[in-house]
């Protein structure tokens, strides 16, 4: 048998009404006032992990790490990776060169004086870099970031870049930063997305299993996940004004999730992107 392939586990660490489909019912400028529940939630997500004996890379919000410190603190010392989700989930494709620079300056800063450790990863709001923003990733570059997993190689309404590399690539030669897409699997000359999202929720998790299979065994390579800590939180609140569309795909199948997740932490070997991707020693990292 050949030496299992270890996969990039990953949790992008929002509210449930930070969803960029929730964005014409709820207001940024309203989300101060709205019930949180992204602590509870993600102490749900860390016991999940710590129960499967895995450690995971969270994308975070700068909103949330500078109203939660605290929970970036324990996301850090249960030895995972604190990464960037920019900071008020903000598309990198609704902003121009310099308004991206700025937030990922800030998000990085907030994060690091949080959490004590250097954040090397990005990831856009809705796998938002595409054909027409590719100057992100020099930015990233010049801002200290190692990693980008900001691209869903699919066809989707809301985000997707179907040309690009399935597997992690530098677009910008070998000193920029590498882009570790979201893995797809490859079904009729089409790539079909098995990387988490609703998808995940609403195919079987059979269908994921052999997706994932696929991916370590034939092509040998390490997939990468997804998934949001509102995603294990039936009793989430729903906030009115959401359009049939939106409503089933955040709200479909919640109350599977966690065991699916559970299933799919021991289905699989998981650790965190920095250390499947970039070749970090688990003796130089913070955890154990
Ligand atoms: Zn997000």
């Amino acid at each position: 048998m050949p030496p299992r392939v270890v996969n990039g586990m990953s949790v992008d660490v929002e509210d449930y009404f930070q969803v960029s489909a929730f964005q014409g019912a709820v207001r940024r400028d309203d989300w101060a006032q709205m019930p949180s529940r992204v602590e509870r939630n993600t102490e749900r997500v860390l016991r999940l992990f710590a129960d499967a004996g895995v450690t995971a890379t969270f994308f975070t919000l700068g909103w949330v790490a500078e109203r939660h410190p605290a929970l970036v603190r324990r996301i850090a010392d249960g030895g995972h990776e604190v990464a960037s989700h920019g900071f008020a989930h903000v598309r990198a494709s609704d902003q121009d060169p310099d308004a991206f620079r700025a937030d990922v300056r800030r998000t990085k800063s907030v994060l690091e004086d949080t959490a004590g450790a250097p954040v090397r990863g990005y990831r856009a709001a809705s796998f938002s870099i595409g054909e027409a923003n590719l100057w992100a990733h020099e930015i990233l570059a010049e801002e200290g970031y190692a990693y980008s997993s900001s691209i869903y190689p699919v066809r989707h309404d809301h985000y997707g870049m179907p040309a690009a590399p399935r597997f992690a690539f530098r677009p910008c030669g070998e000193r920029g930063v590498i882009e570790l897409p979201i893995s797809t699997v490859r079904v009729l000359n089409r790539n079909l997305p098995c990387g988490g999202g609703g998808y995940f929720r609403l195919a079987p998790y059979a269908a994921f299993r052999w997706a994932l299979r696929r991916l370590n065994e034939d092509d040998r390579r390490p997939a990468i996940f997804y998934f949001h800590p509102w995603e294990v939180d039936p009793d989430q609140p729903r906030p009115a004004g959401l359009s049939a569309k939106t409503r089933f795909r955040h709200y479909v199948n919640l109350g599977r999730m966690e065991g699916r997740l559970r299933a799919m932490l021991s289905d699989f070997a998981w650790d965190r992107m920095d250390r499947v991707f970039l070749g970090e020693d688990r003796a130089a990292g913070s955890g154990p």
